[in-house]
């Protein structure tokens, strides 16, 4: 016999293609949660257990599959998205290849639920190495399920390429943060053994950027907005004092796809010079809006890459918006405007569209006038509530002005209120309403606590040791090597907020002692989400590690929505309230209360 070449057996051809989708749990979760977005879910909730190694299971909401595509969507190259070639260039989902779910099947054991609105009865399907081995009809909800079970585990040398649990949860929190940002109108949530670790209401952009990156984001951010005809942008810049010196909260999207560019990074980090640092990196999430034709996704297979038409203008077009964003906020000032000088040679830049659509696109930007004006390129109109001509001086001013407004605002508040509540009244177990002689408060009672238990917290800790209560049967807690070396990290702070911890060796600390006013019980479950919610805390640089905990733990502490309380917590809730030194917001910036007074629900009526 001297042929030697045979072809591969398809489960083997599918192991190997399955390398360039799937390469860790991550890279599935990525896929599947886009297939969810693709299915047009308003509800996707991500499960993993282990990093994703035992299972990563994604719930949609989205349109289903019939029996058949359930069955055909497992093949490779098996895809509802594109027809032809010339779709290619037309792409308007996140996947197209036909390749995610063919690859995952390859690797993992999957079980599928799936049903069409229209249908009343499902399809179930468990696939193993590449091979359907149970078919069956099933009652479930509309939408998708599927569970990725036990990744690698015919492929010992790719799961032996695996990280620690800590790597491989970054990385899927990353990729479920990329997507959950680029979809704020739809509900995401991340479950991580157990426990809760995102639960992201639908929303805008901005309220989507703040429960990702947090609520200090909340008055920190300057909108982006620039519309042409050529192409869009829209999102938000952090102010130059959000700049970091990790390269933390930077997210471009491309037609709602993110991708990483090194060459558009390099376009916002230097419309921010002279205004940060050298070594640090400002913080953005921007969606640039492009016709497909210009752009070429298909030249990676996880797509994070793109190819642009014209390089070069977009990043004109995105170095002008943040500078204009800067520049309108008056958080820059706002000359040096001149783009460079190859770029305005461009066609494209100098020359405009047609007279018509030129009309259209000046009327609606400024941008457009910057690119079009030849050698005029820095005019930008100048916002005329600022005279600073430097951004510093205009945050000192604008930060103290803000103070004494607050104050003010808050002088009204207690004089407008002096009196006793005399009457309060629970509304859907959420809210109380306190009643005065010229109106009432509405309180939210979680907020409200939250403020309570983080004065009362911050009062003790900051000044004393906090006091502890002896665990009656001393709980041990293993946690991962990273998990570990975090808590080795927070002991002593752990210790002056009232916890009493050892470590144990191997990763294992025992719970001698938990903080008087913490319920005893499950000490463990609540160190291990302290741990977790810190961890979410801990790009929060300008916190102290305390003040971290502190804030974890009030949150933790708080009475929740949906307990109902009687009256005497009732009033013992909003007389702390006002007993604490800022009452009317909580710790993350949220307002605690709202006031109707008399005269404002008068004026309501039209009286
Ligand atoms: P692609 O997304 O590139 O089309 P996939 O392998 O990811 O390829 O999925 C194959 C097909 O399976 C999709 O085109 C789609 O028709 C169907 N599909 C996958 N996931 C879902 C889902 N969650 N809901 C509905 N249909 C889905
Ligand atoms: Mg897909």
């Amino acid at each position: 016999m001297t042929d030697i070449i045979q072809l591969l057996p398809d489960n083997i051809a599918n192991q190997i293609a399955a390398g360039e989708v799937i390469q860790r749990p991550a890279s599935a979760v990525k896929e599947l949660l886009e297939n969810a977005v693709d299915a047009g879910a308003t509800e996707i909730k991500l499960i993993i257990t282990d990093a994703g190694k035992s299972l990563v299971q994604v719930i949609d909401n989205g349109k289903g599959m019939s029996e058949t595509d359930a069955r055909m969507a497992f093949e490779r190259h098996a895809t509802s998205k594109i027809k032809n070639i010339e779709d290619l260039f037309h792409i308007k989902t996140m996947g197209f290849r036909g390749e995610a779910l063919a690859s995952i099947a390859a690797v993992a054991q999957v079980e599928l639920k799936t049903r069409k609105p229209e249908n009343e009865i499902g399809t179930y399907i468990e696939i193993e190495n590449s091979n359907v081995v149970k078919q069956e009809a099933c009652a479930c909800s509309i939408g998708t399920s599927i569970s990725m079970k036990n990744l690698f585990f015919n492929v010992p040398a790719r799961r032996n390429f695996l990280k620690s649990n800590a790597a491989e949860t970054r990385h899927i929190l990353d990729e479920f943060i990329r997507v959950a940002m680029a979809f704020p109108q739809i509900f995401f949530s991340l479950t991580s053994n157990g426990q809760q670790v995102f639960y992201l209401e639908a929303g805008s952009l901005k309220q989507r950027i703040v429960q990702i990156m947090g609520n200090s984001y909340n008055a920190k951010m300057v909108s982006v907005k620039e519309d042409t005809d050529y192409m869009n942008i829209l999102g938000f810049i952090g102010k130059p004092e959000t700049a970091k010196k990790t390269r933390g909260d930077q997210y471009f999207f491309v037609n709602n796809r993110f991708i990483k560019s090194a060459y558009l990074n390099h376009a916002v980090n230097t419309a921010f010079e002279n205004m940060i640092a050298k070594d640090s990196f400002p913080s953005y999430v921007l969606f640039i809006d492009i016709d497909p034709s210009q752009i070429d996704i298909n030249v990676h297979p996880t797509k994070q890459e793109i190819k642009f038409e014209d390089e070069k203008i977009i990043y004109a077009f995105v170095q002008a918006a943040v500078k204009h964003a800067l520049a309108q906020f008056s958080v820059a000032p706002s000359l040096d405007f001149t783009l460079n000088a190859d770029i305005q040679n461009l066609d494209a830049i100098s020359k405009p569209f047609t007279e018509e659509k030129k009309e259209t696109v000046t009327a609606s930007s400024n941008l457009y006038k910057t690119f079009t004006q030849k050698n005029q390129a820095h005019f930008i109109e100048k916002n005329n509530t600022s005279e600073l001509k430097h951004w510093k001086s205009f945050f000192e001013k604008s930060s103290t002005n803000q103070e004494t407004e607050n104050q003010k605002e808050e002088k009204l508040i207690s004089s407008d209120f002096e009196l006793q509540p005399s009457n309060f009244f629970q509304l859907h177990n959420t809210y109380i309403i306190a009643t005065y002689d010229n109106g009432f408060k509405l309180v939210h009672q979680q907020l409200a606590h939250e403020r309570i238990l983080y004065e009362h917290y911050s009062n003790t800790a900051h000044n004393k040791q906090m006091p502890t209560q002896k665990t009656l049967f001393p709980a041990t807690l293993e946690l991962s090597s990273a998990d570990a070396a975090l808590m080795t990290d927070l002991l002593n702070d752990l210790n002056f907020i009232g916890y009493h911890i050892e470590p144990f060796g191997n990763n294992t600390f025992v719970i001698q002692g938990t903080p008087a006013d913490v319920l005893q019980g499950n000490e463990k479950h609540a160190l291990e989400l302290l741990i977790e919610q810190f961890k979410h805390f801990s790009s929060d640089i300008k916190f102290s590690k305390r003040e971290k905990l502190i804030r974890c733990m009030s949150r933790q502490q708080a009475i929740k929505e949906g307990q109902t309380l009687s009256q005497q917590e009732m009033q013992v809730l909003v007389t702390e309230l006002f007993n604490c030194q800022t009452p009317n917001i909580s710790p993350s910036g949220n307002p605690t209360y709202i006031d109707f007074k008399e005269d404002y629900l008068l004026r309501l009526f039209g009286k």
